[in-house]
């Protein structure tokens, strides 16, 4: 038996029960359970589901390991967090954001201009929001509305440019100057691999010569009292917290040194995102290295000890991390529709009532392999299977022979593999690997993984039942893309197994956990398929609800939506048809409406029950 890796990547969020995963939280519906009521009412296709008591935990821990590490250290300054948008955009996501945040005025934070609409119309009352990325002068003057209209707002500039702009906007105009944040150009890098955003090539940040000429400019202007804010963004899931500690430090010490200068309004230090969540499902490839409770202990107690040594004020502490909020909140769920080694199973034999000696005592084989045997009987099968290809090219047997022969050698090896299963030899082991079985699951991992396509980001895979026994196929999965892409393949190093199923008689349900952070927005139409059906479940003491459906796009939204004409398409299709001599009106009435039917759902296959 295995947990999948459940202790790895969970957090405790998930635990197995009577064979199936459960909500580790208050009545713990399984995550079956859930999919077939939605599946009841004849939903087909992939399922994201979204769990807010998974936000509001993640909401939780951030500001209570911060409220823990400022008494720990005695740190004056407050706490503040906001959620990055472009983490997760969508209204369901954003909306559990922003009420299970409310209590700890968790605000948003802008990269772009309609990000900042959004944040202006969706902040709670008392929530922060910031602003970076780059900004044009319209993007500017948002900001200047977003303070004029009661908005905590701070613009933070990317470059000189920028401020040049703010103080132009500033001068043309009597409305609120928002604060202002300078984001700095780290001399030292993040890790993993979105570390990007950090080191001297950076795509974003001021030089230390750029912020001198910031503090003059804004000086000149009048404008100091605006500046409020420090701001570095090191990249996103950090693997390690060394590179913070050094981001801290060289942060800190600008920070100081401006106080010094005589900016007085300056206030806070905002550490950007880049708290990692764990992806994988192996210890030995966990990919970050510390806690939410090191990082947070380690952040306050790097910027007292460098306040204090320098003898200025505790900043208040900003974050932006937005994947340690909402990864884990979204689960996709997909039925598996086919096993592509299928034909090997047993039903399939034909065994005529003369066989070669071969195939005679390959079926002798099947019938009396057990625990003590198995091995021996592992290896005569093997070698049977040898001769008897070499047999078949010869011509001495036939393809029916040929057929039973790899049916039976199959078995042989999925039986040793299930005896042993609890101490496998090597040799089982890399036949295992050969035996690889392909999943072939109702989704496109273009539309909802496509970190795994674009980045190789590896997902916590397991399947939602059958969770008692022991999963022995080497398992590689693949999507409904007419891509070779759309393929998460067998790796070796993160081996991945399930269970051998027979569709024909069950169903076979696969989760992709931790899909809440990037992939909804950055997912693509590729083969126009579109974002899944999604369903927000909020869990309760006895029983659970499912709300804010949204439906995924149906075939005639999808083409109109990359600017196809709906109504066209459905006259030339319906036209061609009635055109076409029917035997019957009856049947032609029903090929209509089976048309029309069809195009008004979504693109994901509708083959299993
Ligand atoms: C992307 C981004 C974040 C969020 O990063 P996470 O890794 O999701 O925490 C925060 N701040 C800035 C400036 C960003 O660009």
């Amino acid at each position: 038996m295995t947990n999948f890796g459940l202790d790895i990547w969970s957090n405790k969020n998930f635990i197995i029960e009577d064979g199936q995963i459960k909500l580790n939280y208050k009545s713990m519906p399984s995550l079956l359970k859930i999919a077939q009521d939605i599946r009841s009412k004849g939903v087909r296709g992939p399922v994201l589901l979204r769990f807010p008591h998974l936000i509001k935990k993640q909401i939780r821990s951030l500001y209570w390991y911060f409220d823990k590490a400022i008494k720990e250290n005695n740190y004056k300054g407050s706490f503040n967090a906001v959620f990055p948008l472009k983490v997760n955009q969508f209204p369901h996501a954003v909306e559990a954001v922003t009420a299970q945040g409310k209590e700890f005025g968790y605000g948003l934070e802008a990269g772009s201009k309609a990000e900042l609409i959004l944040a202006m119309s969706k902040t709670p009352e008392g929530g922060n929001i910031t602003v970076n990325g780059f900004k044009d002068k319209e993007m500017i003057t948002l900001g200047f509305i977003a303070a004029q209209s009661g908005h905590k707002i701070t613009i933070t500039i990317e470059g000189l440019g920028e401020l040049e702009t703010i103080i132009q906007v500033a001068s043309e105009t009597k409305i609120k100057v928002p604060n202002i944040g300078i984001r700095i150009r780290l001399h030292s890098a993040g890790s993993g691999i979105w570390a990007k955003s950090g080191g001297m090539d950076a795509k974003f940040g001021l030089t230390s010569t750029e912020i001198l000429e910031a503090i003059s400019l804004l000086r000149e202007a009048d404008l100091l009292q605006n500046l409020t804010m420090i701001h570095f963004h090191i990249g996103s899931q950090m693997s390690d917290i060394a590179p913070l500690k050094k981001a801290l430090r060289e942060a800190g010490n600008i920070y100081a040194e401006l106080k010094k200068m005589g900016a007085t309004s300056l206030n806070s230090i905002n550490i950007g995102g880049g708290l990692a969540i764990e992806y994988d499902q192996h210890a030995h490839t966990k990919c970050h290295n510390y806690s939410i409770e090191e990082f947070s202990s380690s952040v306050v107690f790097l910027l007292a000890d460098i306040m204090n040594s320098k003898g200025v004020g505790h900043p208040d502490i900003f974050t932006e991390s937005g994947r340690f909020i909402v990864a884990s909140h979204a689960v996709l769920i997909t039925p598996v529709l086919e096993l592509f080694s299928h034909d090997y199973q047993e039903q399939h034999l034909k065994i005529k009532s003369k066989n070669p000696p071969l195939i005679e005592e390959l079926l002798e084989l099947n019938m009396l392999l057990n625990n003590k045997n198995c091995i021996e009987y592992l290896h005569d099968a093997l070698d049977h299977m040898e001769s008897i290809l070499t047999l078949f090219d010869l011509g001495y047997i036939d393809l029916q022979d040929r057929s039973n022969a790899e049916i039976l050698v199959h078995n042989i090896i999925k039986k040793a593999l299930y005896l042993k299963s609890s101490t496998p030899t090597d040799e089982l082991e890399r036949l295992q690997e050969k035996l690889q079985e392909r999943y072939l699951v109702n989704a496109s991992i273009f539309q909802s993984l496509p970190d795994y396509w674009g980045l190789g980001q590896n997902f916590p895979i397991m399947p939602l039942h059958h969770l008692d026994a022991t999963p022995l196929r080497a398992a590689s999965i693949w999507d409904i893309t007419c891509d070779s892409d759309g393929e998460i393949g067998f790796n070796q190093e993160r081996p991945l197994y399930l269970h051998d199923v027979n569709l024909d008689e069950e169903e076979y349900y696969l989760g992709f956990f931790n899909v809440g952070a990037y992939q909804e927005t950055l997912g693509m139409n590729h083969n126009l398929f579109t974002h899944p059906n999604e369903y927000t479940i909020n869990v309760n003491d006895t029983d659970y609800e499912i709300t804010n459906e949204e439906e995924s796009k149906n075939i005639l939204e999808i083409l109109s939506s990359i600017g196809y004409n709906e109504n066209e398409i459905l006259k030339k299709l319906e036209t061609d048809l009635e055109k076409s001599s029917f035997i019957t009106e009856q049947e032609k009435s029903d090929t209509l409406a089976k048309l029309d039917l069809y195009i008004r759902q979504n693109g994901y296959l509708r083959t299993t029950l």
